[in-house]
């Protein structure tokens, strides 16, 4: 067998991707599972967005394109930023990448050093951790509870910090836990982040249009625009316009950063494909309807899960602030199952016995938890919810 090299080895594929695989795989040899794994919205493109698509490949816009993305592209999302969230920036401040995968990608790569620490708060997108591997940095790991509603203190924050970090991640509304930050929570962890200059602050707002509970979505920024020189603000259009398979996200934050992100992208990728970034012009520019039609029925969905789970004896699932995510705390269910250990045991079972594919807490490093997506539809998440109860 070849001798792999030793960064390879210290990650592993992403569980998520990997649980979706095992259900297609199962329904594929005529098993009847109902998939709770997936990330991405269970609706169509709007058509508006396709069309913008075919529109431009029958143009021959088929080549490649500026590195960083096409400038009618990156003006779109400097308008986005102005109007969703009160932040300016400059062409040469964007990066439109390959996904949002690529944005943490292009990130860790241009900004650590082998031995830098990476504060990531659990439970954490499967990501983030194996990204800052791959540079051969050191993820630094906050571990919450249901009780602080999954949320990092500023304490917590203080003492993760040492001599070496680098980085953080802050994910709001959260994958997987649906929680977002309140403009105070994110002042106050800002108010720790000032008292060190080194750090570089990633806000990850890839769900901020999928939110119900606060009305209007913020960041770090919004808390703390003093930090405006050290933050990358991450987005994209794969969850707020179920546009996963386009693969467009986009980063904006200080020029010398964003261009060190734009050298790493030049070296692997190039550009993003040229009709998406089209599309996601569109996208941004276009009718936002969509997004308030998703969101309702979203609300739906998780309203009748998290009533469900908490009929259960056993699992305490609290309500979400977003995301089309429900991460429910399981111990007390495994304290009384037999032969059931952990939630991973708890997921294999569900996969094996009842047709259930769900991702357990453990693979975004938070055990005696399990993710559910709820995007799928009503009729399957009523039948997921009937074999979980018979299963339990
Ligand atoms: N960030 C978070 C928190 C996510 O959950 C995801 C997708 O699952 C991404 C970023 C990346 O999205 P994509 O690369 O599909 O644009």
């Amino acid at each position: 067998s070849i001798k792999l090299s030793n960064r390879v080895q210290a990650v592993k594929p992403s569980p998520t991707l990997a649980i979706t695989a095992r259900a297609a795989q199962m329904r594929a040899a005529g098993k009847d599972i109902v998939g709770l794994g997936a990330g991405e919205p269970d609706f169509d493109t709007p058509e508006h967005i396709k069309a913008a698509a075919v529109e431009a490949l029958a143009k021959g816009f088929t080549k490649y394109t500026a590195v960083d993305g096409i400038p009618s592209l990156k003006k779109a999302i400097i308008e986005k930023f102005k109007k969703d969230n009160g932040l300016d920036y400059q062409p040469k401040q964007v990066l439109v990448s390959c996904g949002g995968k690529q944005s943490s990608f292009n990130l860790t790569q241009a900004l650590l050093n082998a031995g830098d620490e990476v504060i990531i708060p659990a439970p954490f997108w499967v990501s983030y951790p194996d990204m800052v591997l791959l540079a051969d940095g050191v993820p630094v790991i906050i571990e919450t509870t249901q009780a602080q509603r999954f949320k990092i203190t500023p304490e917590q924050l203080r003492a993760a910090i040492t001599p070496k970090t680098r980085l953080i991640f802050i994910n709001s509304p959260s994958n997987p836990s649906g929680i977002a930050y309140t403009l105070d929570e994110l002042k106050a962890l800002g108010d720790v982040l000032k008292e060190h200059p080194n750090i570089i602050i990633a806000t990850d707002d890839m769900y901020e249009h999928i939110l119900w509970k606060q009305g209007t979505f913020v960041n770090i920024l919004n808390a703390h625009p003093d930090l405006y020189d050290r933050t990358v603000v991450m987005n994209g259009v794969s969850k707020a316009y179920s546009m996963t398979g386009w693969r467009i996200g986009y980063a904006a934050g200080p020029a010398d950063l964003i261009e060190a992100m734009t050298t790493v992208q030049s070296q692997s990728t190039s550009n993003p494909t040229s009709i998406s970034q089209v599309a996601a012009e569109a996208a941004l520019t276009g009718d936002q309807s969509f997004i308030d039609d998703m969101c309702v029925e979203f609300k739906k969905r998780h309203d009748y899960v998290v009533a469900e789970f908490n009929k259960i004896d056993g699992i305490d699932c609290i309500e979400t602030d977003g995301t089309f995510y429900v991460f429910p705390n399981i111990e007390k269910l495994l304290a009384r199952l037999d032969g059931i250990d952990d939630d991973l045991g708890f997921s294999e079972y569900l996969i094996e016995h009842a047709g259930v594919a769900l991702v357990p807490g453990s693979a975004f490093g938070t055990p005696g938890h399990i993710r559910i997506s709820i995007a799928t539809s009503m009729a399957n998440l009523e039948k997921a919810m009937e074999r979980i109860r018979n299963a339990v």
